[in-house]
């Protein structure tokens, strides 16, 4: 089982990973590890048939699940429907949520909780283009 690892820590950023995707199971959380502010991610694993454990819902922070690989399920209160990789579900603070894989191979999924509402500038709002050198 894989942990996230701290690769670079710098003044201005963190880098660190989760190894291989397929390598742990349960969920695996970032926020700490990187001092983000923002918002909290997690990476997810669910083999056949395994959904999470139990229904949650949140109360003040929006969840964004990014399914990279495999397919399932998802169940938001009484509404069911299909996810499989490249699906984004946003689900609102309040009501219960839960995913289930029902694909041989494993579903992957990215989570990212942040406060409902909170987002304001964004992309090119919020970028400006600078002069810096490139050193790639
Ligand atoms: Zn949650």
């Amino acid at each position: 089982m894989s942990e996230i690892k701290v690769l670079e820590n710098g003044a201005k950023f963190a880098h660190v990973s989760a190894g291989c995707l397929n390598g742990f199971d349960g969920k695996q959380f970032v926020k700490d590890a990187i001092g983000a502010t923002s918002c909290e991610i997690s990476f997810g694993i669910l083999r056949t048939g395994e959904a999470v454990p139990f229904f949650h819902s949140h109360k003040t922070n929006e969840e964004n699940y990014v399914i990279l690989s495999g397919a399932g399920k998802f169940q938001v209160d009484n509404v069911v429907f299909e996810i499989a990789e490249g699906s984004v579900v946003r689900v609102s603070t309040g009501c219960d949520r839960n995913l289930k894989c029902t694909s041989v191979d494993p579903m992957v999924y990215i989570c990212i909780q942040a406060k409902e509402g909170s987002l304001g500038d964004y992309t090119m709002t919020d970028a400006e283009l600078t002069e810096r050198a490139s050193l790639l």
